[in-house]
């Protein structure tokens, strides 16, 4: 009882400074970047999230932002950069292009970036408002908090397989994982 208190403690802490330093890679293809740079003036002022630094490399990243039209030749590279941020990491979907290919219904854009990676929040609108992102990013940084994020679950299942292989733990069904 009193290690379980400790080591919830300790990881909600953990969780709590996560979601105030988020280190954003904007994957940004087309047009939803210009409102997406917004965020950045003193009027939206996203630093108060502690999501101000933007960062060029994937492995210095733990929030991806998908920004604009994701093209079919664009996906692998998406898919790459993904797999180069190291755990864990987050995925915002930004603007109806990235969440579904918009009204690009043609053979050449990916009908959603989550037919290519993971993703924890939507946002919808073409563009979507300064407001509307500032709000994905409260519900990203509830989803953090409560460990509740696609890829760190995925990456917990992921390690409670190689431990069940490796006969350390008991079986358990990936709908068991929070
Ligand atoms: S959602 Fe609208 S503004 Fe954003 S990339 Fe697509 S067409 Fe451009």
């Amino acid at each position: 009882m009193g290690l379980e208190f400790t080591t919830g403690r300790l990881a909600d802490a953990v969780a709590w400074a996560r979601k105030f330093s988020l280190f954003q890679y904007p994957f940004a293809t087309a047009c939803c970047a210009m409102e997406f740079m917004s965020l950045w003036g003193p009027r939206y002022d996203v630093a108060r999230f502690g999501a101000e630094f933007p960062r060029f490399s994937p492995r210095q990243a733990d929030l991806l932002m998908v920004v604009g039209t994701v093209t079919e030749r664009q996906a692998p590279v998406l898919k790459r950069i993904y797999e180069q941020m190291c755990e864990p990491k987050w995925v915002v979907s930004f603007g109806v292009c990235a969440s579904s290919g918009g009204f690009y219904q043609n053979y050449s854009v990916t009908p959603g970036i989550d037919h290519v990676i993971p993703v924890d929040v939507y946002i919808p609108g073409c563009p979507p408002r300064p407001e509307q992102v500032l709000d994905a990013l409260i519900m990203l940084q509830d989803r953090i908090q409560s460990r509740q994020g696609w890829s760190e679950r995925m990456y917990e299942l992921d390690q409670r397989k190689q431990r069940e292989a490796q006969g350390v733990d008991a079986v358990t069904k990936p709908g068991a994982v929070r």
